[in-house]
């Protein structure tokens, strides 16, 4: 019996369900071990007879709560998959501003969604088994993962920052430069891919264990950041974590 996997999105871009697809090399092989019951960016049917679930996406409407509880009901095994499922991603940045103000700016009117409210990781709505983190995840990573879950292989995340992977390419370190990045406190597995190409690590993975904020926010002030522009800078993917910045 091949396990039956739901993938489902609340609000996102919908990018990490975009990376499933992009495995176009390895989905044949993929469908002979595991079938998708539904995956609405992918196929028509619908079927609610899964056992696991991924959950793209935070919760940041109302509606958007019981949906994810019913998910939670029928799922054996549920993961929340990308930095807004994970994090409360991107869209954690309207938990800073008074419910509704950014209506206007970003849809260009205010009567749309008045069931929202602030954004909410998954694992504030529902228990979550495994994280897979990333904006947008890595798909090699999600294979590894569903390799695991097919071995039955508890899947692991790298436990060490992006710094290290960033160090083993012989990049130049961005903040030895007097500039900014993230990637001494951000769970590593990316391969360093923004400072390798000269972009800050903004925190899309999230805290590594024993995540040292203060000294970071200390080197970075000394780099010229205002407080405020720390915070910020942490808030992009990581606003929902409690530190206090
Ligand atoms: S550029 Fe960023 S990820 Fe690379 S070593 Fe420096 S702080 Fe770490
Ligand atoms: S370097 Fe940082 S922001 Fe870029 S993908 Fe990796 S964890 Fe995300």
């Amino acid at each position: 019996m091949k396990p039956k996997i739901g993938v489902f999105s609340f609000t996102s871009c919908e990018g990490c369900q975009l990376q499933i697809l992009n495995l176009e090399d390895e989905l044949p092989i993929l469908l002979g071990q595991i079938e998708f019951v539904n995956f609405r960016e992918a196929m028509s049917e619908k079927g609610e007879d899964y056992e696991i679930a991924f959950i793209e996406g935070s919760i940041t409407r109302e509606s958007e709560i019981e949906e994810l509880k019913k998910i939670r009901e029928k799922a054996r095994i549920l993961i929340a998959f990308g930095a807004c499922a994970h994090l409360g991603g991107v869209n954690n940045l309207k938990n800073f501003h008074p419910q509704g103000s950014w209506l206007p700016s970003v849809y260009g009117r205010t009567d749309l969604f008045s069931d929202t409210i602030p954004t909410k990781r998954v694992k504030d709505v529902v228990p979550v088994e495994f994280v897979i983190p990333g904006c947008p995840i890595d798909k090699k990573e999600f294979l590894r993962f569903i390799q695991g879950l097919l071995l039955n292989i508890q899947p692991r995340l790298p436990d060490f920052p992006v710094c290290v992977e960033c160090r083993s390419k012989g990049n130049i370190c961005l903040v030895e430069e007097g500039k900014w990045c993230l990637g001494s406190v951000t769970r590593a597995g990316c391969d360093a891919i923004c400072p390798t190409y000269r972009e800050a690590c903004a925190g899309c993975r999230g805290f590594v264990e024993e995540a040292n904020i203060e000294s970071l926010c200390n080197i970075l002030m000394q780099n010229g950041l205002s407080k405020e522009e720390i915070r910020d800078k942490f808030r992009l993917f990581n606003g929902l974590e409690p530190i206090d910045l």
